[in-house]
């Protein structure tokens, strides 16, 4: 597992505020306008944050209650990019699928 630079302290419970306050920035405290989150197979993962003004990036490590509570319920105004998913959509634009047509 590669070095990752915090570890977030949320509950996947938590009030999105909670939530979002762990992912802010760790110089200015804004909030990072977008999350590259990539699960483990082991369960938990990490996300990549960045901040614009700082023009820096961070890495946090997420426990597998974490990274799902960020898929299904992310912090208002926070983009969550899905590692996984966002090699499906590349790969699904030249793959269109064909199989409702049959039904
Ligand atoms: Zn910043």
């Amino acid at each position: 597992m590669s070095r990752l630079d915090d570890t977030a302290r949320f509950a996947a419970e938590d009030d999105g505020a909670i939530v979002a306050a762990a992912l802010v920035c760790p110089y200015c405290l804004s909030g990072p306008a977008q999350a590259l989150v990539t699960e483990d197979r082991a369960g938990g993962g990490s996300a990549i944050c960045a901040c614009a003004s700082c023009r820096i990036q961070w890495s946090i490590a997420l426990d597998s209650g974490q990274v799902t509570r960020l898929f299904l319920n992310p912090p208002p105004g926070l983009w969550i990019l899905h590692h996984a998913a966002l090699q499906e959509e590349t790969s699904g634009w030249q793959r269109p699928d064909r199989h409702r047509s049959d039904a």
